[in-house]
């Protein structure tokens, strides 16, 4: 089987953790062994994987303070909803007893 640049780039991640099928497996090791471009790239995946592991778990508070600031926004926008459907049942009924 012939894969491209593209679906064996697609692969590594599983390459890497060693959960491609054996028929994958095989594939994406014979377009390595042709491609100096995926090559590279793999060498780059994997050193950017150790990067990863080694950087500390980071500093939660910034996540949390966007998803409460994420929630702001959507409950603002649920009360603007809910205000514009009382001011539209509002007029209506103003408007039918005024007809
Ligand atoms: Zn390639």
């Amino acid at each position: 089987m012939n894969i491209n640049c593209e679906m064996a780039r697609d692969l590594l991640p599983m390459f890497k953790d060693k959960c491609l099928s054996p028929s994958s497996d095989k594939a994406l090791r014979e377009h390595l062994k042709t491609c100096p471009a995926c090559r590279r790239y793999l060498h780059e995946y994997r050193a950017r994987q150790k990067d990863d592991i080694l950087e500390p778990a980071g500093d939660f508070s910034e996540i949390a303070r966007r998803m409460r600031n994420h929630r702001t926004v959507t409950e603002l926008a649920v009360g603007l909803s809910i205000a514009a459907l009382v001011t539209y049942g509002v007029l209506k009924t103003i408007k039918r007893e005024n007809v």
